[in-house]
């Protein structure tokens, strides 16, 4: 996760900002209408909250508790700015062979696998050593433009297929290679709390964890939860809502949030694994999936692909859809097949909609 462990300041830092994000969501979302209750609580280094709908409101704070102390755990496993935890261990003894390791590193591990292959190596976890370089994930941000020769040496540890899973146990197959689960880890997390809030019988309720949600059941007994997507080209506003039904997730990947200024230029904190270059030309993309997890890796690696290439690895993706914006002045929303069901566009920006296909 990006800025778990953070100092304070910079964890108020990124609570404000995460603030403003959610403010966004919740202004056209069901949260703020009547008979929703919800709580704000900040872990992994951004702001997560629980929200209980229709009949369950007075279980909110028990919903918020457990989801609390569930992140908190796979914060500590899976945390790349705390020396102690499992993802810390695991790549420590990169190129050293096979070790035992925790439920959520290897399921982490065994997911980014999965997505890695899925999208082409466009998510790959093992950007690690490239992000870092950086400036992200605790590295120092570099005085100027990272150089060729510099890439071409970070980029020969970047490749998803060292991940090593035998027997039980995992490794890395290079020493050099690092795991960053930035794309993934609060993903799967919300997955994590929501079955277990299931199981505990919680029907009508919704985890966010820095942008990343999951709904189930309704806020109403009759509206869907509806997520307002924000505008990635203008603070502060929103380019349309979305209408999740029963286990549905949605994800945003942007350049807006998380980013290094070097010389008076922007770089976003996604990389291109090909390139070991920030992403440039998308300044958001959106996914709806079936579960948290997929909708996170998915909009990383949606916004390494485009639209274009894009396409071509949704359809390896049952059930999911994406929203893409462009970072270009003239404003364009591209929506997918899936997306359009299911996407309302502000009316002011009805005439930017178009179809991707
Ligand atoms: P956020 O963490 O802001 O929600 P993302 O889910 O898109 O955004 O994850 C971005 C993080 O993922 C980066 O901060 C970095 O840790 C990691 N990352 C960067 N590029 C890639 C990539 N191509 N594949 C997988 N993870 C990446
Ligand atoms: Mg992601």
């Amino acid at each position: 996760m990006r800025k778990e462990s953070m100092p304070w300041r910079s964890l108020l830092a990124a609570a404000a900002v995460a603030g403003v994000l959610l403010m966004a969501v919740f202004r056209v979302g069901g949260c703020r209408r009547r008979g929703v209750k919800e709580e704000n609580f900040g872990v992994m280094g951004t702001l997560a909250s629980v929200a209980a709908g229709a009949g369950e409101q007075e279980r909110c704070s028990e919903y918020a508790g457990m989801a609390l102390a569930r992140m908190r755990e796979i914060e500590s496993a899976l945390s790349i700015y705390s020396p102690t935890s499992d993802l810390s261990r695991f790549n420590a003894a990169a190129g050293k062979g096979l070790m035992p390791v925790g439920n959520h590193l290897r399921m982490t591990l065994g997911l980014s696998l999965v997505y890695g292959a899925l999208t082409q190596g466009a998510f790959d976890v093992t950007v690690g050593p490239v992000v870092h370089a950086w400036g992200f994930s605790g590295g120092r941000k570099p005085a100027a433009p990272l150089d060729e020769a510099t890439l071409e040496a970070r980029r020969a540890l970047v490749g998803y297929t060292n991940i090593v899973m035998a027997e039980g146990q995992c490794g890395l197959a290079r020493s050099g290679v690092v795991v960053d689960l930035g794309g993934v880890a609060k993903g799967y997390a919300v997955d994590v709390c929501c079955r277990e809030l299931k199981a505990a019988g919680a029907r009508n309720f919704m985890v966010n964890l820095g942008g990343n949600m999951r709904c189930h059941g309704r806020p109403e007994p009759d509206r869907p939860w509806r997520i307002g997507v924000r505008d990635p080209l203008r603070p502060g506003g929103t380019v349309g809502r979305l209408d999740l039904g029963e286990g549905m997730a949605v994800a945003t990947s942007g350049n807006y949030e998380r980013f290094v200024e070097i010389e008076g230029k922007r770089y976003a904190h996604i990389i291109d694994p090909r390139t070991g270059r920030p992403v440039s030309g998308m300044a958001g993309v959106t996914v709806v999936a079936p579960s948290a997890v997929t909708a996170d890796a998915l909009s990383t690696g949606l916004f390494v692909l485009g639209p274009e290439e894009g396409m071509r690895v949704l359809m390896f993706f049952t059930n999911c859809a994406a929203l893409f914006v462009p970072d270009k002045p003239e404003m364009e929303i591209l929506l997918t097949p899936g997306m359009e069901k299911i996407f309302q566009v502000e009316s002011a920006l009805a005439g930017r909609v178009k179809r991707l296909r």
